[in-house]
C-alpha cells in the first residue's frame, strides 16, 4: 500500500527538506512545478523561501490559478514561513503587485522580527499536540496578525503573538518545522488528507474572493 500522495511545490526555496519529512512520513511525495503535477495530489506543502518570488514564479508557470482552485476545492495544504504568507487572505509588507493563493482568513506581516533578529530559534508549546515543545526556527519569519473566527491558533510565542494557525484543512506556521527534526505539523497535515471530503464540483463549489487584498 502506498502512502498519499503529497506535493511539495517546487518554485524556490526548501523543498528538500520537507519531502524528506513527509517521506519519511510514509507519504508519496511529488513536487510541483506545472499544473499538470497537481493531479492526483491529496495533499501540499507550500515551502518557505521568498513569498514574492514565490508568488512571480507560481504565476509564470501557470500554477497560481490552478493552486487557489485546488485550496477552494478543499485541498489540505501547510504552508511554512513564506508559504504562510502565500495562504494568507491578506499580507502586510508585501512588495507592489504582490499576490497570495489565499484561503487562510488572517493577516500576515512579512519580515515582522526586524532586521536585529531576522533569525532565532525557540522552543514553543503546542497545546494540540499534546507533546513536548517544538523546537521552531524563525528565518525573517512572518507574523500572524489578525485571525478570522473559523481560525485556530496552533501556537503563539510567550508574549501572545500567534506564529501557527490551522483552518479547517490548511496549516500554517510562520517557522519552519522542516529544518530543526519536527515532524507534527505534517503529520496535521497527512492527518488532514486522511480525513479530508474535497468539494464535489472544484472551485465551484467553494468559491474564493478572485482578489486578495494587500497592503504595503
Ligand atoms: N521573508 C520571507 C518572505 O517574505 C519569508 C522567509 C522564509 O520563508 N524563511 O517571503
Amino acid at each position: 500500500m502506498t502512502g498519499p500522495r503529497v506535493g511539495v511545490l517546487a518554485l524556490q526555496g526548501d523543498v528538500r527538506e520537507h519531502a524528506r519529512v513527509l517521506a519519511g512520513l510514509g507519504a508519496d511525495v511529488v513536487t510541483v512545478r506545472r499544473p499538470e503535477d497537481l493531479a492526483g495530489v491529496d495533499g501540499l506543502v507550500l515551502p518557505g523561501g521568498e513569498s514574492s518570488v514565490i508568488d512571480k514564479l507560481a504565476r509564470a508557470y501557470g500554477l497560481r490559478q490552478p493552486i487557489r482552485d485546488a485550496i477552494a476545492s478543499g485541498l489540505p495544504v501547510l504552508g511554512t514561513c513564506a508559504g504562510l504568507i502565500l495562504l494568507a487572505d491578506h499580507v502586510t509588507g508585501a512588495i507592489a503587485g504582490q499576490e497570495t493563493f489565499g484561503g487562510l482568513d488572517i493577516t500576515v506581516r512579512r519580515n515582522a522580527f526586524g532586521s536585529q533578529a531576522e533569525s532565532f530559534e525557540t522552543d514553543l508549546d503546542v497545546p494540540a499536540f499534546g507533546g513536548p515543545p517544538v523546537h521552531a526556527a524563525f528565518i525573517r519569519a512572518p507574523l500572524v496578525e489578525r485571525i478570522g473566527p473559523g481560525v485556530r491558533p496552533l501556537a503563539v510565542l510567550p508574549d501572545g503573538r500567534i506564529v501557527a494557525v490551522q483552518q479547517g484543512a490548511l496549516l500554517g506556521t510562520a517557522f519552519h518545522p522542516e529544518v530543526t527534526g519536527e515532524t507534527r505539523f505534517h503529520q496535521r497535515l497527512l492527518d488532514a488528507v486522511a480525513t479530508s471530503t474535497p468539494v464535489p464540483g472544484g472551485a465551484e463549489g467553494a468559491p474564493i474572493p478572485a482578489l486578495t487584498k494587500l497592503t504595503p
